[in-house]
C-alpha cells in the first residue's frame, strides 16, 4: 500500500521536528497534496493511525490532508503557476496557460508537504 509509507515518511518527518522542538505530544498534522497526487486520504489516515498506535508523543492526534491547487508550466512561454482553469482530471494533459492561452502545458507534480504540526511544547 503506497499510502503506508508515505505516512511512515510523514511519522518520521514528525519525529524529527518533536525533537527539534522539544515537544512532549503532537496534536495535529496537516499535510497537502496536488490533485494529481495519486493518495487516497482515507487510506492516508488510516495507515498514520496503525503506524502511530503504539507511539505515546501521537497518542489522540490527527492527521488532516489538504489538496493544494495544481500548477502547471507553459512550454511556450515559461509561465509557472495555476492554470488559466482546471481542465477535467481525466483529460490532465489539457491545461491553459493565462499568460499566452496555449495548450502546450504540463502539471508539476507536486510531493506531499507538510503544511502545518501543532505540538503541545512545555514551557520552562
Ligand atoms: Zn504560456
Amino acid at each position: 500500500m503506497h499510502e503506508y509509507s508515505v505516512a511512515s515518511a510523514i511519522v518520521d518527518q514528525v519525529k524529527a521536528i518533536i525533537e527539534e522542538h522539544k515537544a512532549t505530544q503532537v496534536k495535529k498534522i496537516i499535510v497537502s497534496a496536488s490533485p494529481y497526487d495519486v493518495i487516497i486520504p482515507e487510506l492516508l489516515i488510516e495507515a498514520y493511525g496503525i503506524i502511530t498506535a503504539e507511539l505515546d508523543k501521537f497518542k489522540n492526534s490527527t492527521l488532516e490532508m489538504q489538496i493544494s491547487k495544481a500548477e502547471i508550466s507553459c512550454l511556450e512561454c515559461d509561465y509557472k503557476g495555476e492554470p488559466a482553469e482546471e481542465g477535467d482530471p481525466e483529460f490532465a494533459y489539457n491545461f491553459i496557460c493565462p499568460k499566452c492561452e496555449s495548450r502546450d502545458t504540463h502539471i508539476n507534480m507536486k510531493n506531499l508537504t507538510i503544511e502545518t504540526v501543532d505540538l503541545v511544547i512545555p514551557d520552562n
